[in-house]
């Protein structure tokens, strides 16, 4: 069972960096306001990730921890319309299996806060304000054959820092925190969504790009696209997001990249960031235990609706 649950560890636990997006989705479904990251060594020797979100009760928690426990959807139907970012329950559990895992919270309304042990099942008081602590320490200990795979930290932590990005790009009501090996690497206040794109992308981003905001029927695209002749190509600097969940998918990028056709040169890549919102029974989030593929039920009609919302946005005069 060990052997099975490592294995399966694998497709949801790459690198630190899954992790981290792992644990700071779990903290946007708890509905925190604030999400603060710590990471050592590139996360390979500590991730810790901290909110202020509703809490685990303490006879829950041991059931957080359970493979293909989920509190977030109650049958096969909820998946239709899932509103969160996470729903299989596979997370937490992956991640205890392939390192040492703590999790530390109190719910709201509770006088307490409790500390799980992931190895060892032990749970005892401990202290802290309402919200929830997941520790994960010594990833892939057990697993050497992955932990030779990982980069140097730097990388590890580039990647970390990337997954906090693409959250903190969908969210701008959140403030979050990336501290690595004791330094404060980022922080980005809760703000506006403009203001969250200048802090994550930079002020020149924001100047040297236009507002994307179109409907089709029910589906809608808003966002940022980054205008050619000034946007500094950046080759990872395409975001796209499905309902408030980032993904990477060739229907959005396509789409998105068509729209550019005659005012990109040579091999330049656009920059932009962009939001489609859909009816969520017309998008299947579930094809991946990463989550960051998507299928649509009509992908003509999304790749219509981006192309056709970035070209406006381009051709639209500059204010
Ligand atoms: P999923 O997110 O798919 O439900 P996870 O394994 O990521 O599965 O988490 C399991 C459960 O643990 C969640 O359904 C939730 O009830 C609880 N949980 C995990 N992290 C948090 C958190 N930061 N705050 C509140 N509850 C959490
Ligand atoms: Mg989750």
């Amino acid at each position: 069972d060990e052997l099975v649950s490592q294995i399966a560890a694998g497709e949801v636990v790459e690198r630190p960096a899954s992790v981290v997006r792992e644990l700071v989705d779990n903290a946007l479904d708890a509905g925190a306001s604030q999400v603060t990251v710590r990471l050592q060594a590139g996360g390979v020797r500590l991730i810790s990730v901290e909110d202020d979100g509703a809490g685990i009760a303490r006879e829950e928690l041991p059931l957080a921890l359970k493979r293909h426990a989920t509190s977030k959807i109650g049958s096969l139907a909820d998946l239709e319309s899932v509103g969160t970012m996470g729903f299989r329950g596979e997370a937490l559990a992956a991640i205890a299996s392939v390192s040492d895992l703590g999790v530390v919270s109190r719910a709201h309304g509770q006088p307490a806060a409790w500390l799980l042990d992931a190895s060892s099942g032990e749970l005892r008081p401990a202290a802290r304000a309402t919200g929830t602590t997941v520790e994960v320490k010594e990833l892939f200990f057990s697993t050497p054959a992955r932990r030779k795979f990982l980069k140097t930290d730097a990388t590890e932590f580039a990647h970390c820092l990337e997954a906090v990005r693409r959250h903190a790009l969908a969210r701008p009501d959140v403030g979050f925190a990336v501290w690595h090996d004791g330094r404060l690497s980022e922080q980005w206040r809760a703000g506006s969504a403009e203001q969250r794109l200048a802090d994550v992308l930079g002020e020149d981003f924001l100047a040297q790009s236009v507002a994307v905001e179109y409907s089709a029927g029910p589906l809608r695209v808003r966002g940022r696209a980054g205008i050619p002749d000034a946007a500094r190509a950046r080759a990872d600097w395409q975001y796209a997001y499905v309902n408030g969940r980032c993904v990477r998918d060739k229907v959005l990028t396509h789409a998105a990249r068509s729209a550019y056709e005659d005012l990109l040169h040579g091999h330049r890549q656009p920059v932009y960031v962009l939001h489609v919102e859909i009816d969520p029974a017309r998008v299947d989030v579930n094809v991946h235990p990463t989550k960051i593929e998507v299928r649509f039920r009509d992908s003509r009609e999304v790749h219509q609706a981006v192309r056709h919302a970035v070209e406006y946005a381009l051709a639209a005069p500059r204010s």
